[in-house]
C-alpha cells in the first residue's frame, strides 16, 4: 500500500468497530507491542492553540499501518470459510448473460477468472470501478472532489525512551503546517510532518528536520532529534476527498458493492479511513445477514461516509489551496466548530472533551449544540466584549 510507511491513527469509533468484527484484536495489538494512550493526555495543538490535558475517555491504540493490517490480515485468513489469492491483480471485471460476475486477474504471469455472485470492489482510491462501469454500460456516478493538496512526509526512528503520549500538531487554514509525534511497536517511534500546496514535505531529510524545527517548541519534539533514524522520509500526497455517488447511480448492477476509499476517501489528516471502512464493515454484515437488496446495502455503507465527508470537506474548502470554495451551510458549522474548538484551546476540559469525542466519532455533532456548549461559547464572547479576555500565548508542553 502506497500509504503504508504513514503515520495512522485508529479513531475510538474504528477500534470499537473492529472490536466488533475480530473479537480480542485489541488485545492482539497490545500483546505485538502497540502502546496505549489517553488521547487527552497527548499535547495536542490546534487553530487556537493547545488543549487542556485531561481524561477525555478516548483510550488510542498506538500501531503501525503494517501491524494493524497484519493482525487483521492473520484474523481474516484464520475464518475457515475464506480462501486468499496474494499476489494478484484484479485487471477486468465482466458480467455474463445469466448476470454472474466475472473477474479476471493476474497471478504468477497467468491472467485467471474469477466467477462470484457478490463482488466487492475494496481496491482503495486507485480503484478502476469507474472504467469498468463505463464499460459495463452502467450510467456515471457523480464524482465529487475536494482537494487542499495536503501532503505527508514520515520517518521511523528507534529510541530507548519509553513509550509516551508524542505530540499531535493539527494543520489548519490559518496555520497549515502541521507535525505528529508518536510511538508505535518495537519501541520505535513515527514522527510526520504536514504541509499545503507548495510547503507540501518532500524526500529530503535536511527539510524533513527544518520543517520540524519550524514547528512550536514541544518535549517531544526535542527528543526526536536524540532518536536514531531507520530507513528514508516517505512522502504521500494523495490525500484528495473523492466521492463517488455510486448510491444515486439508476440500474446499480446487482451483486456489485464498493466499501472503503474506492467509494469515497477522504482527507487523511482527519484520521478516519481506517474507521470508516471498518464501520461499513459491520453494516455489510448486517446487510448480508438481513439479505437485503445490493442497491440498499449500497446506500447504507455509503451512509457510513456522510458524517467523515462533511467534517473534512467543510475544513478543506477553507484552505486557499482548496480546489473548492466553502460552502454558506458548512461554513456556519464550521465556524460553530471553531467557536467550541477555541472554547477548548482557552481552558475548557468539557469543550475539549466534545471536540475530541466528535472527533473521533463517538459523539454526534449535535453534542457541539449543547446547551453548556451554547452557554460556554456566549460567556466566552461576553467576556470578549468586554475586554477581559487574556490573550493566548502557545504553551510549551
Ligand atoms: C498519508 C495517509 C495517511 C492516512 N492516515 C490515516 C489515519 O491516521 N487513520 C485512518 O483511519 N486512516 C488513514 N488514512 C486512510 C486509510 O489509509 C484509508 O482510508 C484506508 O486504508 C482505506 O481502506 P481501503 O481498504 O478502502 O483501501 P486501502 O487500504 O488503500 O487498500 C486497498 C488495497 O487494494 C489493493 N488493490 C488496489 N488495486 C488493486 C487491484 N487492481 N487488484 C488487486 N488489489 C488491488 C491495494 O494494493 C491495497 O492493498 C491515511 C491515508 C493516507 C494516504
Amino acid at each position: 500500500m502506497p500509504q503504508s510507511g504513514q503515520s495512522h491513527i485508529l479513531l475510538m469509533r474504528g477500534r470499537l468497530a473492529l472490536e466488533e468484527l475480530f473479537p480480542g484484536v485489541g488485545a492482539e495489538l497490545s500483546a505485538a507491542g502497540a502502546p496505549h494512550f489517553q488521547m487527552g493526555r497527548m499535547p495536542l495543538l490546534g487553530a487556537d492553540g493547545w488543549a487542556p490535558i485531561g481524561d477525555y475517555g478516548l483510550d488510542l491504540l498506538c500501531a503501525s499501518r503494517p501491524l494493524i493490517e497484519h493482525t487483521i490480515r492473520h484474523r481474516v485468513q484464520a475464518m475457515p470459510r475464506v480462501a486468499m489469492t496474494t499476489r494478484a491483480r484484479v485487471n477486468g471485471l465482466t458480467q455474463t448473460p445469466d448476470g454472474a460476475w466475472q473477474v479476471s486477474y493476474d497471478h504468477a504471469d497467468a491472467t485467471e477468472e474469477l466467477r462470484a455472485e457478490l463482488v466487492i470492489d475494496a481496491s482503495g482510491r486507485s480503484s478502476r470501478l469507474p472504467t469498468w462501469l463505463a464499460e459495463l454500460g452502467v450510467p456515471e456516478a457523480k464524482t465529487v472532489t475536494v482537494d487542499a493538496q495536503v501532503g505527508y512526509a514520515t520517518r521511523r526512528y528507534t529510541s530507548t525512551r519509553a513509550p509516551g503520549p508524542g505530540v499531535l500538531m493539527m494543520i489548519s487554514p490559518t496555520r497549515p503546517r502541521g507535525c505528529m509525534v508518536g510511538p508505535i511497536e518495537d519501541g520505535q517511534w513515527l514522527v510526520t510532518t504536514v504541509g499545503v500546496g507548495a510547503d507540501r514535505p518532500g524526500r529530503d531529510e535536511d527539510a524533513f528536520d527544518q520543517h520540524l524545527a519550524s514547528m512550536p517548541p514541544t518535549s517531544a519534539l526535542e527528543a526526536v532529534r536524540e532518536m536514531t533514524p531507520v530507513g528514508e522520509v516517505a512522502v504521500h500526497r494523495q490525500t484528495a476527498n473523492v466521492r463517488h455517488r455510486y448510491e444515486d447511480v439508476r440500474r446499480w448492477p446487482q451483486g456489485l458493492l464498493a466499501v472503503g476509499d474506492s467509494l469515497c476517501a477522504v482527507n487523511p489528516v482527519y484520521g478516519h479511513g481506517i474507521t470508516v471502512a471498518a464501520c461499513q464493515g459491520l453494516r455489510l454484515r448486517t446487510a448480508l445477514r438481513a439479505g437485503r437488496s445490493t442497491s440498499t446495502t449500497q446506500r447504507q455503507i455509503a451512509q457510513v461516509t456522510n458524517l467523515p465527508w462533511t467534517m473534512a470537506t467543510s475544513q478543506d474548502r477553507m484552505y486557499a489551496t482548496s480546489s473548492e470554495p466553502a460552502r454558506l451551510q458548512e461554513a456556519l458549522i464550521g465556524a460553530w466548530g471553531d467557536q467550541v474548538g477555541r472554547l477548548a484551546m482557552r481552558g475548557s476540559l468539557p469543550a475539549a472533551e466534545v471536540m475530541q469525542r466528535v472527533g473521533h466519532l463517538v459523539s454526534p455533532p449535535t453534542a457541539m449544540f449543547s446547551p453548556r456548549m451554547v452557554a460556554g461559547v456566549a460567556r466566552a464572547q461576553l467576556r470578549r466584549r468586554r475586554g477581559t479576555t487574556r490573550g493566548i500565548a502557545a504553551r510549551v508542553v
